[in-house]
């Protein structure tokens, strides 16, 4: 029977070759870390808990690759690059296939950006999975929610609503074609943190946040603290295939606007550098799709009446 020191030993020791910023790692009381003199450290940390942030029958391996996944999210927002992570878990049992997978999914993406696990904690109760990221970036390039200007550019990556469908397939209330399905729960399961494109943003964006709760519930943590209103066009949403053949057009956009889990940025660039700003982002997806404006809110423009109703005009 495994305990929590040869657990740790066993799954979630693995040395990088010579991190020389990590002066003391797993093993001891406390991580001993070293910063860049010129850089400052960024820390974000989220928790999922099994039935509330997953579906319980969610496999290891994807529980493991998301709970990294969301928090470099966080990082990426910030401008921040991923260098160390910590990890509580609790367990209702000391299930060995689980740990492997659980492990095997972490590391998919941590070793990906060179991330050292260096500490963390174990404990017996419900499936719940904590991860603190830490990362680096120049103090002055840090990207903020608060510094977007009127007449901005709002951008967005990749695609929107794709893992709000994919839960629902998760949860079996939708069966669609198995490659729609796919792609879906791929989105749901293992979201690609946009850690390169929040790299480039430090040079370009007044304004970011990562999309974990909806675009309309996270831009106006971006409208609010920059202190001006958002005006989006409908036509502009960046769509997936799957999901707009899956879906009617107001279902689409419905779950684009306010389905969680996506983990793709948004942001805002002057429209004097928009130009420039295509240029140096063109291996990142990226979509404009509306602009910061004057009157506070967010204003939805050319968005269907059906839609409307049901009361999204007023945020
Ligand atoms: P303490 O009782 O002093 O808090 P623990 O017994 O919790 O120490 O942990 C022993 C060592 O193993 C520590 O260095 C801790 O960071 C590490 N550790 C514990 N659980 C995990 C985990 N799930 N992942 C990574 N490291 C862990
Ligand atoms: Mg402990």
């Amino acid at each position: 029977l495994l305990n929590e020191f040869t657990l740790i030993e066993e799954f979630f020791t693995k040395k990088l070759p010579s991190p020389t910023d990590v002066l003391l790692g797993i093993g001891d009381d406390g991580a001993v870390l070293k910063v860049p003199a010129d850089q400052a450290l960024v820390i974000a940390v989220d928790t999922l808990v099994a039935g509330v942030h997953f579906p319980v029958d969610t496999a290891a391996a994807d529980i493991g690759f998301k709970a990294l996944a969301v928090n470099l999210s966080d990082l990426a927002a910030m401008g921040a690059y991923p260098r160390w992570i910590t990890l509580a878990l609790t367990l209702p049992a000391m299930d060995t296939a689980w740990l492997q997978a659980f492990a095997q999914g972490l590391f998919t993406l941590a070793d990906q950006y060179q991330i050292q696990l260096v500490g963390g904690d174990t404990t017996r109760g419900p499936l719940t999975i904590t991860i603190q990221a830490h990362g680096f970036v120049p103090a002055q390039q840090t990207l903020r929610r608060s510094g977007a200007k009127i007449g901005d550019k709002i951008y967005v990556s990749g695609t929107l609503g794709d893992a709000g469908l994919g839960l629902q397939i998760a949860l079996h209330n939708i069966n669609l074609p198995s490659t729609e399905e796919q792609f879906l729960l791929q989105r749901l399961n293992r979201p690609l943190p946009r850690v390169e494109l929040g790299l480039l943003l430090r040079q370009f964006a007044t304004s970011a946040i990562d999309i974990s709760d909806g675009l309309l519930a996270d831009l106006t943590h971006i409208t609010e603290q920059s202190h001006v209103g958002a005006t989006l066009t409908a036509e502009q949403l960046p769509l997936s295939s799957a999901l707009s053949r899956s879906l009617s057009h107001h279902e689409a956009l419905q779950l684009a606007l306010t389905a969680g889990d996506d983990y793709e940025l948004c942001f805002t660039i002057p429209a004097a550098r928009e130009q420039e700003f295509l240029l140096a982002s063109n291996q990142h997806p990226c979509t404009c799709i509306g602009f910061i404006s004057e009157e506070p809110g967010i204003t939805l423009v050319d968005f269907p009446h059906s839609l409307l109703a049901t009361g999204y005009r007023h945020f």
